[in-house]
């Protein structure tokens, strides 16, 4: 994981509401806080993307100047046990309040949300890496508090991010099954209005080429509209929040269950974020 400045484990940036995580990597090695060290240039990727850069576009090989892109995995392992640190309202972005955060979904045999959010997320850093791309979680483990939405929302443009992909899975009525993608609307800012658009086209096309399907339950053709997201909100760099699958839907739950399931995930999350990147 890439560490820019201090503020990217950013349950530190968020006043205090989200103690615990800072010292815990129980994680695995991804997902500790490197130092800084590792920045961008740890390798060859970016060396040999401009050495060889294609004048055709590619759709595979390294991305050119090494770019960054936000993951923001939702929730967290330590909002049950918080729950009035992660209840307390904070600005939604527009003019109102949400919960500081939530704990998430599970599916009926009680896999959590908060876990395939983040298991996902580490997938999809490790493919992306591979193409180049240095990449930022939102959360350094699955095993702290918060951050709060908002401060989540700002994450983009604190790591001067090329993009930002939330990562969720939903609990809707057990019949509903399928993923979608929720964009800010109506958009508050050029980012939001243009190329937020772009990758959530791009992140959408790369789960259904991945086997995955629309939401028979929410959206329109696997794309939602929505001016509630306050991690959307806040963004001012193209932003897009991926709900996988319906952890309540039997045939989800399973997929959702298996670390084949959620390599299939991150594989198609990646090639869209690689995509769009590509052709932004
Ligand atoms: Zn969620």
């Amino acid at each position: 994981m890439l560490a820019l400045t201090g503020c990217l484990a950013l349950s530190a940036c968020s006043g205090g509401s989200a103690g615990p995580p800072t010292t815990t990597s129980s994680a695995g090695p991804s997902a500790t806080p490197s130092a800084a060290g590792s920045t961008g240039a740890s390798s060859g990727p970016s060396s040999a993307a401009s050495s060889a850069a294609p004048s055709a576009p590619s759709s595979a090989g390294p991305v050119a100047g090494a770019p960054v892109v936000v993951l923001d995995p939702g929730h967290n392992g330590g909002n049950a046990a918080h729950r009035a640190e992660t209840g307390r309202p904070v600005p939604d972005g527009r003019g109102g309040t949400k919960p500081c955060n939530t704990t998430g979904t599970a599916t009926d045999a009680g896999y959590s949300e908060h876990a395939f959010n983040f298991d996902v997320a580490q997938r999809t850093e490790r493919v992306l890496e591979a193409a180049g791309v240095r990449v930022v979680l939102t959360r350094p483990n699955d095993v702290g508090v918060g951050p709060c939405v908002d401060v989540r929302g700002t994450a983009g443009q604190r790591a001067d991010a090329a993009a930002v992909v939330a990562i969720h899975a939903d609990g809707a009525a057990p019949s509903g099954s399928g993923f979608h993608v929720a964009l800010a609307s109506p958009p508050l800012n050029p980012a939001q209005a243009g190329q937020s658009r772009a990758l959530g086209t791009a992140l959408h096309d790369a789960l259904r080429g991945a086997g995955f399907h629309d939401s028979t339950y929410l959206g329109e053709r696997g794309i939602s509209l929505r001016p509630d997201l306050a991690g959307l909100n806040f963004a001012t760099r193209p932003a897009a929040l991926v709900e996988c699958a319906n952890m309540r839907n039997p045939a989800e739950a399973a997929v959702v269950s298996s670390a084949d399931g959620r390599q299939r995930y991150a594989a198609a999350l990646a090639a869209g974020i690689l995509a769009y990147l590509r052709h932004p």
